[in-house]
């Protein structure tokens, strides 16, 4: 048999519930995997070794009386942007290096809700604001595929560690990508759910427009049961919509017949790696077979202008969203100054990274006075026009097929100095936080050995549709079962 570590939720609870296993065994197998491959993968800034034993012991009383739901006692790695009570909360980000938040995220009340078993934080670009883990304040995350390169970020602490078996499942954010791209590059499930599906409460705020909480699993069943718990509407999130959330594991179903793929040409973008490419249209080729019905002629035309806009309202909204770090309500504070004002200066030279500056600097400039019309006001309106090529290419298609990055993992250090090309790996999965809608990236195949990511686009709030696409093709498909030589 498999070591208990390896387990995907589904199986665990499977065993958990015969009581074949208990939750503390399943816990205790995870902790020690931790620490035999941590050294090398560095997938987590905080392990809460205590409090996941503490859970799990807890879990498996409650196992005991029959209480029992998929999520209880399956050990869970949070991305360190989440709110956890009494867990230090860092960001990435030397800012808020020794952040206790007094409360959780509603997305962890509603796993504690479950019995989820708390391993730790991960690993994240600070704020959440990088495509390789290696702008965290604290140290780079490995791939666990090739550990001299990158595993993707922002969120590659999660996805490394779900990769490398370091937890069950995680939580990521994505704004930009950074739940599916890093899924794409470590070979696991990544999950962006339409914007105001789950929420927003209890994440630390980037670009309150762009950001949704999402699930990175080991297969799409997975996948289905985090979002189950997750997705609900919220009172504490304005922009959480009160629509009825479906039973998402009903969707997974085998087959695709009768459904209509389209394949938008604007997304095999030049630059992109060939080998991906190959990857890519084999795994299309794959949802043919399965009864899809595949047009390679889709277009979005607007599609160009997607990272411009991107990179204009991200940073505006971060910058404003970050004016909060002043050293005096919360976070670290350099009060070795002579005025409130030097003090705030220092604050943010001493607490902020160099990407999170830039993007400030960025984002206060397309805001000031003089250039807002010219930049923000107009990156507002090509948003708008990129939504609606959406809104008229699902008239046609019931989802949209995509790489989910133009090339596999990267070398560490290959990108750090040249932030245009950090940024760009990223033109596939940000046009669909521009639109709002719901994206998954699940394992396509293998390019010179290291993971393709393909990415499902569906219509809002249609996460079903898209969970439907990734299972079939993961039913017909053994890559989600390859493990890294870890
Ligand atoms: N890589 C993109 C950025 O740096 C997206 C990040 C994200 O989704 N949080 O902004």
């Amino acid at each position: 048999m498999s070591e208990l570590y390896q387990l995907s939720i589904h199986q665990a609870h499977k065993l958990l519930k015969q009581k074949d296993i208990s939750s503390v065994e399943l816990t205790k197998s995870v902790l020690e995997h931790i620490a035999a491959v941590e050294s090398n993968v560095q997938a987590y800034i905080t392990i809460t070794e205590g409090i996941a034993l503490r859970e799990a012991k807890e879990a498996d009383s409650y196992i005991a009386s029959g209480d029992i739901t998929p999520l209880t006692g399956i050990p869970a790695l949070i991305k360190d942007v989440i709110c956890t009570q009494g867990i230090r909360t860092t960001c990435g980000s030397k800012m808020l290096e020794n952040f206790v938040p007094p409360y959780d995220a509603t997305v962890i009340k509603k796993l504690k809700a479950q019995r989820m078993i708390m391993l730790g934080k991960a690993n994240m670009d600070e704020f959440a604001m990088g495509s390789s883990t290696e702008n965290s304040a604290f140290f780079p995350t490995h791939n666990p595929w090739s550990l001299s390169r990158v595993p993707g970020g922002s969120s590659g602490g999660s996805a490394a560690a779900v990769a490398a078996d370091e937890a069950i499942y995680a939580l990521g954010s994505d704004t930009g990508g950074s739940i599916r791209q890093p899924a794409g590059f470590c070979n696991v499930v990544g999950f962006k759910p339409t914007y105001g599906r789950v929420s927003r409460f209890g994440l630390v705020a980037f670009a309150s427009s762009l950001d949704q909480i999402g699930p990175i699993t080991k297969d799409v069943t997975d996948c289905a049961l985090v979002m189950n718990t997750i997705a609900a509407h919220d009172r504490r999130d304005s922009t959480s919509v009160p629509y009825p959330v479906p039973d998402y594991t009903q969707q997974l179903i085998h087959g695709l017949k009768g459904l209509r793929i389209g394949i938008p040409r604007e997304y095999l973008v030049e630059g992109m790696q060939s080998e991906v490419r190959t990857t890519l249209e084999i795994a299309i080729k794959k949802l043919e077979e399965l009864g899809a019905e595949i047009d390679w002629g889709a277009s979005l035309p607007s599609t160009e202008y997607a990272l411009a806009v991107y990179y204009i309202l991200a940073p505006s909204e971060a910058s404003a969203n970050l004016a909060r770090y002043d050293g005096v309500k919360y976070g670290f504070s350099e009060q070795n100054a002579s005025a409130a004002i030097e003090a705030a200066e220092k604050t943010r030279q001493f607490g902020f990274g160099p990407e999170v500056k830039r993007r400030i600097m960025l984002g206060t400039y397309a805001l000031s006075a003089g250039y807002y019309d010219a930049y923000y006001l107009k990156a507002q309106k090509v948003r708008t026009l990129i939504k609606r090529d959406f809104d008229q290419a699902f008239e046609k298609y019931d989802a949209l097929v995509t790489p989910t990055s133009p090339t596999v993992a990267f070398k560490l250090g290959e990108k750090i100095e040249d932030p245009m090309q950090m940024y760009l790996s990223d033109v596939c999965t940000l046009p669909i936080n521009i639109a709002g809608l719901p994206a998954i990236s699940i394992p396509a195949g293998f390019a010179d050995n290291l993971p393709v990511g393909m990415q499902i686009i569906g219509k809002p709030f249609n996460e079903e549709t898209i969970l439907h696409v990734a299972f079939a093709y993961e039913q017909a498909t053994d890559w989600h079962k390859r493990r890294p030589p870890i």
